[in-house]
């Protein structure tokens, strides 16, 4: 990379350190969603005096938002002097709770030796601010650059990002037009590319029944039998047949290069009783069970027939089971996202990667998923990848921290990317 460069982002390590902790004295606690106003100012008074135009945008009426939590949002962009591509980076500003194990102020910004504490260090603050010099110091050394850079900050990623990305992406700001290329600071570690993540849909299973009382079953329908029939089929046909499927994609870990279900919750029968109720329970036939599975798919698998795998075993045991009923609510679809290895914002940041940390990244994918999503759907935009610093079994930890020389080794790659995209 240009030494220049290099040089620029060694001399703003202690910047990069200050403006981490920053990050991470605002608790953007999701849920509920707290203090979205307060970051984005916080960003906007940071790159507003260094040319960037902000723009701060409440994502009203996405789910979650409210009066008393808005959902803000800011889009900061830095106009070049001449045409060229717009590179993006995208961070999410909300946190998970902070449970507990905490043995540091989880607000506090502490730093012991090369690592900053907090929760969010990882998971995203310290990807954020990587970001943010690495952009400022490339501003400064190529003052003439082409294109555009833009930093976002966005709310609810954690919690589905509909009051985030995917608002943004809805009023057009993740147009193909508009943006060229997407790089989303996750903490994927500084030497490896996320080229996307699996699909997902959560759903929830109701089987029916027929009240009645306990000491006469026969004159009821027991729903939770019905619901053990449904996840017999489940454990016979279902499961065998998912470990059978296999995905190009290099998701780590490598146990979730298959399809994948968890059911995640069971409720069937009368609620349970509080604790300081002494009493016995009453006998009764449950007219009703429920589950909620959360069913990962692959990018080789379609959505119809990860849906219409499930509604076949439903449907048949409908036919081959006496009274069978079942009712199937959808909660959340994921679409899978897979960047193509030779994409150009996958190129380029490969090459920085070599020459910055001299050896050549990891290209992996991620079980779960991230705003890719929403990029890749609504925004229709295929060039965007997840590269950051940070350790990502350390995201929604106790003592979640993130490495200083990390962070600035990551910032160098990305200012070594927007060197090869925007001069
Ligand atoms: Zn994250």
């Amino acid at each position: 990379m240009s030494d220049g460069l290099s040089k620029r982002i060694e001399g703003k390590r202690d910047d990069l350190v200050a403006l981490t902790q920053d990050l991470i004295r605002i608790p953007t606690l999701n849920p509920p969603g707290d203090c979205y106003r307060e970051v984005c100012e916080y960003l906007r008074a940071r790159l507003a005096p260094r040319g960037f135009d902000c723009q701060l945008i409440r994502a009203t009426g996405a789910p979650g938002d409210s009066d008393r939590y808005p959902r803000w949002n800011i889009v900061a962009r830095r106009e070049g002097t001449r045409p060229g591509d717009c590179v993006h980076f995208n961070s999410h500003t909300d946190v998970v709770e902070v449970g507990r194990g905490w043995t540091r102020d989880p607000f506090g910004g502490e730093v012991d030796g090369d690592r900053v504490y907090g929760r969010g260090a990882c998971d995203m603050k310290g990807g954020l601010a990587a970001s943010i010099i690495a952009a400022e110091a490339f501003v400064e050394e190529h003052p003439d650059f082409a294109g555009a850079i833009e930093i976002s900050g966005t709310a609810d990623e954690e919690s589905g990002g509909y009051g985030g990305v995917a608002y943004l992406a809805e009023q057009g700001f993740f147009n193909p037009e508009r943006v060229q290329h997407v790089i989303i600071p996750e903490p994927l570690n500084k030497d490896r590319i996320c080229l996307g993540h699996r699909g997902g849909w959560w759903a929830e299973i109701e089987t029916k029944g027929e009240i009645a009382h306990g000491s006469m079953p026969f004159l009821g329908d027991c729903a939770i039998r019905h619901m053990g029939a449904v996840l017999d089929a489940f454990e016979e046909q279902l499961f065998p047949a998912m470990a059978q499927r296999r995905t190009a994609m290099p998701v780590v870990p490598e146990g979730a290069r298959q399809s994948t279900m968890n059911i995640s919750a069971i409720h069937g029968g009368s609620e349970e009783l509080p604790k300081d109720y002494s009493g016995l329970p009453a006998c009764c036939v449950p007219d009703s069970c429920r589950i909620v599975i959360d069913r990962r798919y692959l990018v080789e698998e379609s959505f119809d027939a990860v849906q219409g795998e499930i509604v076949g075993i439903l449907e048949g045991l409908k036919a081959s089971r006496d009274r069978f009923d079942y009712d199937l609510r959808e909660i959340n679809r994921i679409v899978p996202s897979m960047t193509d290895r030779d994409a150009p914002v996958v190129t380029t940041v490969a090459e920085a990667v070599r020459e910055v940390l001299g050896k050549a990244p990891d290209f992996v994918a991620s079980p779960g998923s991230y705003d890719q999503k929403h990029i890749d759907r609504i925004g229709r935009l295929k060039n965007c990848i997840a590269y950051g610093p940070g350790v990502l079994d350390l995201a929604h930890k106790p003592d979640e921290w993130i490495g200083i020389t990390d962070m600035v080794d990551s910032a160098k790659v990305m200012g070594r990317a927007l060197e090869k995209l925007l001069t």
